[in-house]
């Protein structure tokens, strides 16, 4: 780390610590050539891969964006919005998980379907038919069926 002061290479971290919730380093170093006292700040890298939509257009990663859909699936559900913020955050940990600078839309609506499946079967439901992610109306009938069978041998 150059000294911001001389520019010399030879500095030390005089302390270390951790704010933010723990999501950054703050240390405070000297320089052993002038003496001058700086701080930095250290974050892990958390920058989420743009997507490519369909048409090969590619646009930012848009967490408003995804609420608002997942919001609209969960209309009127019996789901919290801490379970809707978890579901959330294990979406966008997948995302940066990929290591990718870009990633094709499908993969988060892929993403939304399964945490949705997890949180509400009938936002689940409203989300897949709105996604067009069924292939055709056979196979989203198939769904209602093994869900509404499902749900029978639980009653
Ligand atoms: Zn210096």
């Amino acid at each position: 780390m150059h000294c911001p002061f001389c520019s010399t290479t030879d500095t030390k971290v005089i302390d270390s610590r951790l704010v933010a919730n723990g999501d950054q380093v703050r240390r405070r170093r000297e320089c052993l050539a002038c003496g001058e006292r700086f701080t930095t700040f250290e974050t892990a890298e958390l920058v989420l891969p743009r997507l490519i939509k369909q048409d090969g257009s590619r646009q930012p990663f848009d967490e408003d964006k995804l609420r608002a859909g997942m919001l609209r699936a969960l209309e009127k559900r019996p789901v919290s919005m801490e379970k809707l913020e978890e579901a959330i955050a294990r979406i966008k940990h997948r995302l940066r998980a990929t290591g990718e600078r870009e990633v094709k839309s499908l993969l988060v609506g892929e993403l939304v379907m399964n945490e949705l499946h997890k949180l509400d079967e009938i936002a689940y439901i409203r989300f897949a038919s709105v996604y067009r992610c069924f292939q055709d109306l056979n196979e989203f009938r198939d769904e209602i069926d093994r869900l509404a069978n499902r749900n029978q041998k639980n009653d």
